[in-house]
């Protein structure tokens, strides 16, 4: 068996969340009864004059930006020549050799190694309507709905070399448009869609090996399987001294493997040509400006940001950053009560509470639990009124209801016992119940602290303070 590198590039499709459609006024909607949001334009009738949407190419361009790319201030639309029956004008109007944005990069970390990643190209076209197979009545219909939602397709370099890359990759270009509030990052009605384009060579080597191209993965675990089973697949067929054929792949997410789908020999010509009826788009210098000022924190810069806030680790970190609203309600509280607390409570208890009862962890304006909330609990354990251990186990409690933790505390009489008077009673009780246990300890056993202190612990329902607790039995039992 060789030794090989993996070469991995990607073409991730975002859909815009713009009002309208690319180049109509359809609403840009998802969900509706099959040709019924539809036009001229979108139906791709001879004649109909497309017109782009302004707030598309100000979506796109704030893409371009978060990515570091250069912006092309002049751009224009070309005609993708294709049949296919979801696409009845026979072109897809795309973008050819003057894409909006160029030149980007983005930077990723895999396992505490940062990265960058080269952004080949952005460039903008409308989405083709969707064929619909009907099973048993063998016939397929055609559904123009989705036709002219406006995409971007972000072209990365080669520069991925592993299915963790490709994926931190993914991520990290998720987060960023969404934090853009350009994409609504629905994965699953494909807002958000990838081809990963694989190819494999001897180790050490510069030359690109063959490439096949996976169509359309749907989920972030999907893409690490499909580049995985792939990697794995092409290193086979050259250890048998087979060749690698260029071609194009689909992923069987059920059986966990690929399968070709054409090969690139029956690819098109396109016939790129500029589109006549669309002018080439210009941007002002003023657009440009007032865009880019409109650029909030990404992720990764906030990551770091939370990494200082709250003494987190990156992974930490990563996690509360993995979507701009979690990110927020963690900020929310952090304002409120001790941020490494705050931090701990929402990677700890709070996320399992989500994954529990399939709760969204990145739509927290859904939960019952307010930032001020957690806060609340961070505080009240902070100042000893309730214990670490209470605080865990009535934290499903509190993130179902959303009532305050402190007068649930208080309702429930699970307030911490840490007046000594108490608590030594308490202790002067099981020590003279526990007669031999004492004598042990004296004798050297001294281990046998956290056996009174779980008895001292059972008396008062897990409420005493421990401190105190500690603190009065060595005085005791010495
Ligand atoms: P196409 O549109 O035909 O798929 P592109 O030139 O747009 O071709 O390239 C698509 C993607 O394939 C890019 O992300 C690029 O980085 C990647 N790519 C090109 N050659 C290879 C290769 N040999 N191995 C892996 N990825 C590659
Ligand atoms: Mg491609
Ligand atoms: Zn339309």
């Amino acid at each position: 068996m060789g030794s090989y590198e993996a070469v991995i590039g990607l073409e991730v499709h975002v859909q815009l969340a713009t009002a309208s459609k690319l180049f109509c006024c359809c609403p840009n909607k998802f969900g509706q009864k099959p040709n019924t949001n539809i036009c001229e334009v979108c139906a791709g009738l001879p004649g109909a004059l497309p017109v782009p949407n302004r707030q598309a190419i100000h979506y796109a361009v704030l893409v371009g930006l978060a990515t570091n790319c250069a912006i092309n201030q002049s751009s224009v639309f070309a005609r993708k020549n294709y049949f296919y029956p979801d696409l009845p004008s026979g072109y897809q109007i795309s973008q050819f050799d003057l894409p909006l944005c160029e030149h980007g990069h983005i930077d990723i970390a895999v396992n505490g190694l940062s990265k960058r990643i080269g952004i080949t190209r952005i460039h903008m076209e409308n989405d083709a309507g969707k064929n619909i197979h009907s099973q048993g009545e063998n016939v397929s219909y055609v559904d123009l709905n989705r036709a002219g939602t406006p995409l971007v397709e972000i072209v990365s370099e080669p520069d991925m070399h592993s299915a963790a890359e490709a994926v931190a990759y993914l991520k990290s270009l998720y987060g960023i448009v969404t934090y853009l509030g350009v994409c609504d990052g629905n994965m699953e009605e494909g807002s958000f869609r990838c081809d990963a384009n694989v190819s494999i060579r001897p180790a050490g080597s510069e030359k690109l090996g063959t490439r096949t191209e996976l169509k359309n993965v749907n989920s972030f675990r999907n893409v690490q399987r499909a580049i995985e089973y792939e990697i794995a697949r092409q290193q086979d067929l050259l250890d048998d001294g087979e060749a690698v054929v260029q071609e194009t792949r689909l992923y069987d997410a059920d059986k966990n493997c690929t399968a070709s789908m054409r090969s690139k020999e029956e690819a098109h010509d396109y016939r790129y040509f500029p589109d006549p009826d669309i002018l080439p788009v210009t941007i002002s210098d003023a657009d440009m400006e007032k865009w880019r000022a409109e650029i909030p924190e990404l992720p990764r810069r906030r990551m770091e940001r939370f990494m200082k806030l709250a003494g987190l680790g990156e992974a930490e970190a990563e996690i509360l950053v993995q979507s701009k609203a979690l990110a927020d309600f963690f900020e929310e509280a952090a304002q409120k009560a001790n941020p490494h607390k705050v931090a701990n409570y929402i990677i700890g208890p709070l996320l399992r509470e989500c994954n529990a009862r399939s709760v969204a962890i990145g739509a927290p304006s859904t939960w019952k639990m307010r930032p001020e909330s957690l806060a609340e609990l961070v505080n009240i354990v902070d100042k000893g009124l309730v214990s670490s251990k209470i605080a865990n186990d009535i934290f499903a409690d509190l993130f179902e209801s959303g009532v305050s933790p402190e007068h649930y505390v208080k309702e429930k009489g699970l307030v911490q016992i840490s007046d000594t008077s108490q608590i030594e009673s308490c202790v002067d009780e099981v020590i003279a119940a526990n007669p031999n246990e004492v004598e042990a300890y004296r004798g050297g056993k001294t281990k046998l602290i956290s056996f009174f202190v779980g008895q001292i612990m059972r008396a008062t329902k897990g409420k005493a303070n421990p401190g105190v607790v500690n603190e009065l039995l060595k005085k005791k039992l010495s």
